[in-house]
């Protein structure tokens, strides 16, 4: 550490001591916190005691090069657990408020977390550095600040998975646990989770001020975001109306993907979505088993609001409270009018992600009704989503092929082979070449998604053994889940019968 360089060549001072990567350390560039204090709290994370790694991805870690070397040092696990803070950091918990199932909450915040600062990457973007579960904060309310290991292996787990499917999220660098007990239904322990995003801005942040009449701060946060993370458009004739537009556009966008894999949030509320239009705050998240629409991941939702089929009405609702938050800014009409882009777009990214799944190149004007019809068969059966969509690349197209292993996943055979010959006719029309429609339909449709069980399976041995290798084998498989890897089939199978009873909850 002693002759690392005091500057790099931009002549910003590298923070000394700090976990190095290639032989230098992390160097900071705070936008956020040199935002005027209403944004914020400054403050410092509470340590975390005897702390150990539980996990450190390599792939987040290269984006603000950081030497996976390091990991292994009590430096790392002492910045990571939120025992020191690294100079150049300036940590503060950001203020939100948020519609918590469709009611309005004056007040959330950062209530366990804590932004240490934006780490600058080789590339000179900055990333959020925050820790999860790093001690109360003025906006705790009656929590206790810490986050359960079970809550961080989750976490971890998912933001990589769909990073490794192609869907925007927030990013996990690594978690640190302590023997430190944390109360939740039972007594568990306490971690830490290091996240990253470009920023971690939400819908609420702009509601918490629109709420109490501060305009004005409306107007900075709004400037802030679109200087920091939209600057293409500061050029538009109505910038404000841009933002609202591209997260429109972007809320759309993720959220077809997300049903076009079978993700289901949990808790879509409006604290939770951000304004990047990144997955964010995973909690009581799942991937479909069997289809269902109406599938609720989040035990604690009784009536279904977040329900898997819910996801884009909610989205659209979430976006209506943004632009209301934004209205100061905006003109109503005007607002309205991008708002009701939001169907239209989340319809054409769903269709054309749907198309690719079914190995289709060509649109064609019966393709919604191909899929409709498909899924309400899907339904029907319950048919494990993944496992489908990842054998159907297999479909032979040669008239009067059965395709046996594809029907036998259909209570209604019949029903099945009716939608097969209406797929064959359609795969006829654009003269689809099966074994070429195979290779694509696997860059599509992936081979394992994070199932509850496997996290669940990787929380045992956490907790029960200390033994954290499954962590690392389930986000290495998922980093690349279009590809079959050897030894690894029991992840691309249908669910243990012990996986049904898993029951997730907000409880993290
Ligand atoms: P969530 O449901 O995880 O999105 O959290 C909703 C709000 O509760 C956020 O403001 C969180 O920061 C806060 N919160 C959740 N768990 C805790 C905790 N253990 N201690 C303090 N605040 C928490
Ligand atoms: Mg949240």
């Amino acid at each position: 550490m002693s002759n690392q360089p005091a500057h790099d060549q931009q002549g910003v001072p590298y923070a000394r001591g700090t976990p190095a990567g290639d032989g230098r350390a992390l160097r900071f560039d705070n936008t956020f916190s040199r935002l005027p204090a209403t944004f914020y709290t400054r403050l410092q994370p509470t340590p975390l005691p005897d702390p150990y790694l539980v996990a450190f991805n390599p792939s987040a870690a290269a984006l603000i090069a950081l030497d996976p070397g390091v990991a292994a040092t009590p430096e790392f696990v002492e910045t990571f657990s939120g025992n020191r803070v690294p100079p150049g950091a300036d940590p503060l918990s950001g203020i939100y408020a948020g519609h918590q199932f469709g009611v309005f909450v004056p007040q959330l915040g950062d209530g366990r977390a804590i932004l240490l600062g934006e780490a600058v990457g080789p590339d000179n973007r900055r990333w959020d550095l925050q820790l999860k579960g790093a001690g109360r904060t003025p906006y705790s309310r009656m929590g206790d600040g810490r986050a359960v290991l079970r809550s961080t292996i989750r976490e971890y787990l998912c933001s990589e998975a769909m990073h490794g499917l192609g869907i925007p999220t927030t990013r996990a660098l690594a978690i640190t646990g302590s023997d430190a007990p944390v109360v939740r239904e039972t007594v568990e322990t306490a971690a830490v989770l290091t996240r990253m995003a470009p920023t971690h801005v939400r819908f609420g942040s702009f509601e918490v001020f629109h709420h109490r009449k501060q305009y004005e701060q409306v107007r900075q946060l709004a400037d802030y975001v679109l200087r920091e993370h939209f600057p293409e458009l500061l050029s538009a004739e109505k910038p404000y109306l841009s933002l609202l537009s591209e997260v429109v556009y972007r809320t759309a966008e993720l959220i077809a993907r997300w049903q076009a894999v079978g993700f289901c949030h949990g808790v879509m509320n409006t604290d939770n979505m951000s304004i990047l239009g990144l997955t964010i705050d995973y909690g009581p998240y799942g991937f479909l088993d069997g289809f269902d629409a109406n599938h609720i991941c989040n035990h604690s939702d009784d009536s279904g609001r977040y329900a898997y089929g819910m996801q884009p009405g909610i989205a659209h609702w979430n976006l209506y409270c943004l632009g209301q938050a934004l209205l100061p800014l905006l003109d109503m009409d005007e607002a309205e009018a991008v708002l009701q882009k939001f169907e239209p777009a989340f319809d054409t990214a769903y269709v054309t992600l749907m198309r690719a799944k079914l190995g289709l190149q060509s649109p064609e004007d019966g393709d919604p009704e191909l899929i409709k019809s498909l899924l309400g068969h899907m339904q029907s059966s319950r048919t494990d989503f993944t496992i489908f969509f990842r054998s159907l690349s297999l479909f032979d197209s040669t008239a009067g092929s059965k395709n046996e292993k594809l029907r036998d996943q259909f209570t209604g055979r019949e029903a099945f082979d009716a939608w097969a010959a209406g797929y064959r006719a359609r795969l006829a029309r654009e003269a689809s070449v099966d074994a070429e429609r195979r290779d694509r339909m696997h860059r599509t449709n992936p081979a394992y998604v994070l199932r509850n069980w496997m996290a669940e399976d990787a929380i045992a041995r956490a907790r029960e053994d200390r033994d954290f290798t499954r962590i690392e084998e389930i986000r290495a498989l998922l980093s690349d889940p279009f590809t079959e890897q050897p030894g690894m089939q029991r992840y691309a199978g249908y669910p243990p019968d012990w996986a049904s009873a898993i029951a997730v909850s907000c409880s993290s």
